[in-house]
């Protein structure tokens, strides 16, 4: 499905799909069923909606949806529109969804009626603003008929995602059709979904782990469930009442179920398959999940939004060669992946003869994006000697006996709880907000933090920090501040960070 005709094979597949399982449910929520074919007709209406001349024409969509059938609708609409999608994460405050709005020249934005105030409080026009709940036409025959094969020009971008910026700002990342259909081709080569299946959808659209959820389901023919926000607080139930057959998660939201007390595990017994993704795997929780989960199978997955959702995949056995240091090996990167090792500078292409090599992963596939939306960001890809290009990831793994080992991250990049997190993007607002340079954010414990801290030199009282003021999404806000007197110093004069962890008392 790879190859410069990504848009069309992606069209061409979804076509298929719904011809195929017309009558077979596409998307099930409370209160809401929808088959294929209404799924098409979903897709038409909005398309219908989006190509109205009183609208712009050609930009990207913003998408100010949750988790829902009109959101996947709207994807496929924009898709078949040839215009890129861009999620606006209703939680985020306003100054970063404008910040989102702007970088990627967003000029449409389909939202629902709930959310049509902050729409408008963003300044989207009226005329720019598609509220799906009311706007669509009611007569079906009016975009009943949605032409998948359609082709109308497109820039090659099929969604833009946004992360954490170490300068301050959300990073734009550019997916291009190609990427995408590398990806879902790759994955599903791997990872055997049938049309019988039942798959949970977790994920905030804004995170790319959701692309994996969204696309495979429906590209497959299964039935997709949005899940509500209250189900994030205990997944058990929402498993048990849709029969999920089909699981896709961070590891967080895993631990969230085995630690939900008076959890019943047996409402977990439909799982045949469960795929992780966004964070590191411990073989602890790999092997709970194992045993509550009746014997699903697990698979750990690897990537970055860069890179497209995953690159790589590891079926969990129970079995000390799988992991290190307590964490469930990455496995192998997909058959038109070359993963190499950044060593000393050198450029070491990665093979199964290796026994413990350790670098910085490189990643050169035809699923890695061409390049940040805003160009005056330093490039992150780096040629090896025959000139093939490969995007630096930061991570650092180990390679051995041709699988690869998560280790830990070059950078001050985290994730807390499956969200990506540059520290330096926090430092940056509080130095603006709190006007002092005199400050260090730190993810604690260093190993697999849970929260985040502010240090803040001076004699002052520790600030209420809010996420509006600081333009942050609540999970990038300090749980707790320690005002100190002087940050400390490395012998060469830097930031020493691994004091300030020294200085927090387990279960200070
Ligand atoms: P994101 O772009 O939000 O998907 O985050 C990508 C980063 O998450 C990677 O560069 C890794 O640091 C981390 N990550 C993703 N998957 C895994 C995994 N299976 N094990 C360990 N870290 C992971």
């Amino acid at each position: 499905m790879s190859g410069q005709g990504g848009r069309k094979a992606l069209l061409a597949r979804m076509q298929i799909t719904i011809d195929r399982y017309a009558q077979r449910t596409a998307v099930r929520a409370p209160g809401e069923s929808l088959s294929y074919g209404d799924f098409s007709r979903l897709v038409g209406r909005l398309c219908l909606e989006l190509r109205n001349p009183k609208r712009a024409q050609g930009g990207p969509v913003g998408l100010l949806l949750d988790r829902s059938a009109t959101a996947y609708a709207a994807m496929w609409a924009a898709i078949a529109l040839g215009r890129p999608y861009v999620p606006l994460n209703a939680k985020y405050p306003p100054s970063r969804l404008r910040s989102i709005l702007r970088q990627a020249g967003v000029d449409v934005t389909v939202c629902t009626q709930a959310n049509r105030g902050l729409a408008t409080g963003l300044g989207i026009a009226s005329d720019d603003t598609v509220v799906a709940d009311t706007d669509l036409p009611v007569d079906e025959s009016a975009g009943g008929a949605i032409d998948w094969g359609v082709s109308d020009e497109d820039q090659g971008i099929a969604y833009i995602l946004f992360t954490s910026g170490s300068t301050g700002e959300p990073k734009g990342v550019p997916i291009s059709y190609d990427n995408l259909a590398s990806f879902i081709e790759n994955l599903g080569a791997v990872i055997d979904y049938r049309p019988e299946d039942v798959c949970s959808q977790f994920c905030e659209l804004s995170f790319d782990v959701s692309v994996h959820e969204i696309y495979l389901s429906l590209l497959n023919g299964c039935t997709l469930c949005p899940a509500r926000q209250i189900d994030l607080f205990n997944p058990a139930p929402f498993v048990a009442n849709n029969r999920i057959t089909v699981w896709v998660s961070v590891p967080s939201l895993a631990r969230v179920v085995l630690q939900h007390r008076g959890a019943d595990h047996e409402s977990l017994g439909t799982l045949r398959l469960s795929m992780f993704n966004g964070e590191a795997l411990t073989h602890q929780l790999a092997r709970d999940w194992n045993r509550a989960a009746c014997g699903t199978e697990i698979w750990n997955t690897y990537g970055p939004t860069e890179c497209t959702v995953a690159v790589t995949a590891q079926r969990w056995e129970d079995h000390p060669d799988l992991s290190e240091s307590g964490v469930v090996s990455i496995g192998t990167a997909f058959p038109d992946c070359t993963a190499a090792l950044l060593v000393d500078e050198e450029v070491v292409p990665v093979s199964p003869e290796q026994n413990g090599i350790v670098g910085e992963l490189l990643l050169a596939t035809p699923q890695r994006f061409a390049g940040y939306l805003d160009p005056g960001l330093p490039s992150p890809f780096i040629a090896d000697s025959k000139g093939l290009h490969f995007y630096r990831t930061g991570d650092r793994v180990r390679s051995r006996g041709g699988r690869l080992y998560y280790l830990d991250r070059l950078d001050l990049q985290v994730k807390i709880g499956g969200h990506r997190i540059e520290l330096l993007e926090i430092e940056h607002r509080l130095r603006r907000r709190l006007e002092s340079d005199a400050l260090a954010v730190i993810a604690h414990p260093p190993r697999r933090p849970t929260e985040l801290i502010l240090f803040l030199v001076g004699d002052r009282e520790a600030p209420k920090l809010t996420s509006q003021e600081l333009g942050l999404p609540s999970y990038m806000l300090p749980q707790r501040t320690f005002v100190i007197d002087a940050l400390p110093l490395t012998a060469h004069g830097k930031l020493d960070r691994h004091a300030l962890h020294e200085r927090i008392a387990p279960n200070a």
